[in-house]
């Protein structure tokens, strides 16, 4: 269980909180809109109304004590910015900011953001996958050219073993997990076999799975 700061509950902020809330985490949620804050409260620990570009307020959250700190403002990039770069200032020990265009990422990393997440750009590429090979089931972007896919397991790799298809000689692709009946397998040995129905957990670059997966 983690305890994290979410500063900004517009729908993407929202969203967050309900999933960290789903997980176990612990949440302090914060907005200068009263509203805001109202309709978070059945998900998350405790709340907040207040502006967090103004440093005695954010202060008084303890900004140490977080395990991570969440700045989920979109449209007002000098909020954002300013957010970011004080959470820092005062501490934090993991800040994580949104960006809603791609000039913003970068100065985000460099006034304090540990990292950046980038929903409009990040979703966008995810569906633009997903349209184009029907395939994948999963996919996590790890950076600009690496990524994790779940994908059901290629017909002709059927009644093989993860020794036999050898794709991390073959395409440089590690295939890190599998899932069989609903069961998430991440301890697999090169004897593990694959049956029609399971999916697979493959790590690599995107040119290499692309070219092994024929995505
Ligand atoms: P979303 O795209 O997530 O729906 P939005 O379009 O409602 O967001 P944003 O400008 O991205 O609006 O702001 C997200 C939330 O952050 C809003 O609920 C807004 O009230 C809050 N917010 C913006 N600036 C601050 C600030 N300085 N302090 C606290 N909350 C803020």
């Amino acid at each position: 269980m983690k305890s994290i700061l979410l500063i900004g509950l517009g729908r993407f902020g929202k969203h967050i909180a309900l999933n960290l809330n789903q997980m176990g985490h612990q949440v302090m949620a914060v907005d200068y809109d009263e509203e805001k804050v109202n309709e978070v409260l059945p998900f998350v620990t405790s709340a907040q109304i207040g502006d967090s570009t103004n440093a005695d307020f954010l202060e008084s959250l303890g900004i140490r004590n977080y395990d991570v700190c969440i700045v989920a403002i979109g449209n007002d990039f000098q909020s954002s910015l300013e957010t970011t770069s004080l959470l820092k200032e005062m501490g934090a020990k993991m800040v994580i900011s949104r960006a809603s265009r791609d000039v913003q990422e970068k100065f985000l990393l460099r006034n304090g953001a540990d990292k950046v997440v980038y929903p409009e750009k990040q979703m966008a590429k995810w569906t633009a996958l997903r349209c184009s090979a029907s395939n994948i089931l999963d996919f996590v972007e790890l950076d600009n050219e690496h990524a994790m896919l779940e994908v059901p397991v290629p017909h002709d790799w059927i009644g093989k073993s993860i020794g036999q298809i050898d794709v991390r000689k073959k395409y440089n692709v590690n295939i890190i997990g599998l899932k069989k009946n609903g069961k998430l397998l991440f301890s697999i040995t090169a004897d593990q076999m694959l049956d029609a129905g399971d999916s697979l957990f493959a790590l690599g670059k995107d040119k290499d799975l692309q070219k092994c997966f024929r995505l």
